[in-house]
C-alpha cells in the first residue's frame, strides 16, 4: 500500500507522476497536486533535495488528495526526515545513497515507520562495478543492479517495496523489466527515463509501457514528459491503460482519420469533442465518422456518435440513427443527447426522428461500399448460387462507373 492505494497483488495499475514544481513552493505544489488528482492521478511524487523542502513536505502529506512518495537521492538523512515528515512513500536510489549501511539505516526507520519504498535504478546512475557489463549487456546490467538491491533489502528483512528499472532506451526497458519480472516477485514500477517532448515522449512510454503492461507486467506507471504541466503525464498514463482495457476512466474517442471523402471541418470538430468529453466521467465511447460511407456499422459499439455531410449530419447511438441535424449544430445536439443519458442512463429515442435520420442515412451511404451486411448479403446470395438458385446476379450491386470509377484506382473491374 502506498497510502491508501494498493500497488501490486492484482491490484489495477496505479498511475503516478511528479510534480515539476519547488517543492518548498507549498501554494504551487499543491496547486499541482491538485490538478494531477483532478487528472486521475493515484499517486503523486516530490521531489525532496534540500531540508526546506522536508518542511513543505510535512505539509503536503497532510493536504494532499493522493499519497505522497518523497523522491530522494544523494542524501540519506533526507530519507531518514521525509519518513518522520510522515511521506507515504520513499523513493530511493540504493546505488547513490552512500552505501549499504546508509540504506540500512534508512531501512530501519522506513520498517518502524511503516513506510514503504520504491527501489529505483536507473540507466544513468548503476554502481560502478555494473559498468563494463553495461557497455556489453546493458540489459543485463540493469536487471543485476535492480536483482542486488532486492537482495540487500531482502537481507536487511525489508519487504514492502516496489522496484523499477528505467533506461531512456525503449527495447532495454522492455527486456530488463520481462527478465526482473522472472527474477523477483515485488511490484514492478514501470516508465521510460527522460522519455521527451509531449509528441514524442507519449510515443516512446506508449510502446515501451503498453508492451510490458500488455505482458501483464507492471503495477504502477510514470509517463515523463518535458513539460511543466504534469497533468499531460496523467492524461497519457490513462490513455495507455484505457487503450489496453485495463481501467476504465471517463469517455473514449473514437474517430475516423479522414479521407478524400470528407466534406466538413471534421478536425475542428474532433477537438471540440475531445474537449467537451473532459468534462464528463462515465465511460461512454463516442465516435466521429467523416462520412456516412459505410454507415455507421463500423461504430455502431459506440454509445454515441456523429457522421457529418457537407450541409448535414446524423446523430447516432449504438449503431440506430437518433435524428439528422444541421452540420453546424453536430456537437452541441451529440451533448444534449450524452447529456440526457448521463442524467437519466436511458438513451430516449424519438421515433419520428429517428425514422428522418435513418432516410437521410439510406440517401448518404455509398451504395457501392462494401459495408460489412453487404458482403454479407452477397455471400448468402451466393451461397444460394451454389445451391441452384438463380438470383445472384440480381444480388449484386449496380456500380455506376461515374459514381465509383475505377481509373487511377489500384484495382480494376472484370
Ligand atoms: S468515415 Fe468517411 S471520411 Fe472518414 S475515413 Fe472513412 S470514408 Fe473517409
Amino acid at each position: 500500500m502506498v497510502g491508501s492505494v494498493p500497488v501490486g497483488g492484482g491490484a489495477p495499475v496505479a498511475v503516478q507522476t511528479m510534480t515539476k514544481t519547488e517543492t518548498a513552493n507549498l501554494q504551487a505544489t499543491m496547486d499541482q497536486i491538485h490538478k494531477v488528482a483532478e487528472a486521475g492521478a493515484d499517486i503523486v511524487r516530490v521531489a525532496v533535495p534540500r531540508d526546506r523542502d522536508i518542511e513543505a513536505l510535512r505539509t503536503i502529506v497532510v493536504r494532499s488528495p493522493i499519497p505522497v512518495i518523497a523522491d530522494i537521492h544523494f542524501n540519506h538523512t533526507l530519507a531518514l526526515k521525509a519518513i518522520d515528515a510522515g511521506a507515504h512513500c520513499i523513493r530511493l536510489n540504493p546505488g547513490n545513497i552512500g552505501g549499504p549501511d546508509k540504506v540500512a539505516e534508512v531501512v530501519a526507520r522506513a520498517k518502524r515507520a511503516g513506510t514503504p519504498m520504491r527501489i529505483g535504478v536507473n540507466s544513468g546512475s548503476l554502481p560502478k562495478h555494473l559498468h563494463a557489463l553495461e557497455r556489453d549487456n546493458p540489459v543485463e546490467a540493469l536487471t543485476a543492479a535492480a536483482t542486488e538491491f532486492v537482495a540487500l533489502m531482502h537481507r536487511l528483512d525489508f519487504y514492502d517495496f516496489k522496484v523499477s528499472i528505467k533506461s531512456t532506451n525503449v527495447p532495454n526497458t522492455i527486456a530488463s523489466n520481462r527478465l526482473l519480472s522472472e527474477k523477483i516477485d515485488h511490484p514492478l514500477h514501470l516508465g521510460i527515463t527522460e522519455a521527451g517532448t509531449k509528441w514524442s515522449g507519449s510515443l516512446k512510454s506508449a510502446v515501451g509501457l503498453g508492451t510490458l503492461l500488455a505482458d501483464g507486467i507492471g503495477d504502477t506507471i510514470r509517463i515523463s514528459l518535458s513539460t511543466f504541466h504534469a497533468e499531460e503525464e496523467v492524461k497519457v498514463a490513462w490513455e495507455i491503460l484505457k487503450a489496453l482495457q485495463l481501467r476504465e476512466r471517463g469517455p473514449v474517442l473514437i474517430a475516423c482519420p479522414t479521407c478524400g471523402r470528407l466534406q466538413f471541418d471534421m478536425d475542428s470538430v474532433v477537438m471540440e469533442i475531445e474537449r467537451r468529453l473532459e468534462a464528463y466521467e462515465d465511460p461512454i465511447e463516442v465516435a466521429v465518422l467523416g462520412c456516412a460511407v459505410n454507415g455507421i456499422g463500423e461504430a455502431s459499439h459506440a454509445d454515441f456518435g456523429i457522421t457529418g455531410a457537407k450541409d448535414e449530419g446524423l446523430i447516432f447511438s449504438r449503431g440506430k440513427p437518433l435524428r439528422k441535424v444541421p452540420t453546424g449544430q453536430l456537437v452541441d445536439v451529440l451533448f444534449e443527447e450524452i447529456d440526457k443519458y448521463t442524467t437519466s442512463k436511458r438513451i430516449d429515442v424519438d421515433e419520428r426522428a429517428a425514422a428522418e435520420g435513418a432516410r437521410w442515412l439510406a440517401a448518404n451511404e455509398d451504395e457501392t461500399a462494401m459495408t460489412p451486411e453487404r458482403l454479407a448479403a452477397l455471400e448468402k446470395a451466393e451461397a444460394a448460387a451454389h445451391d441452384g438458385g438463380d438470383d445472384v446476379l440480381a444480388a449484386l450491386p449496380e456500380i455506376d462507373e461515374d459514381v465509383s470509377p475505377v481509373a487511377g484506382r489500384r484495382f480494376t473491374r472484370a
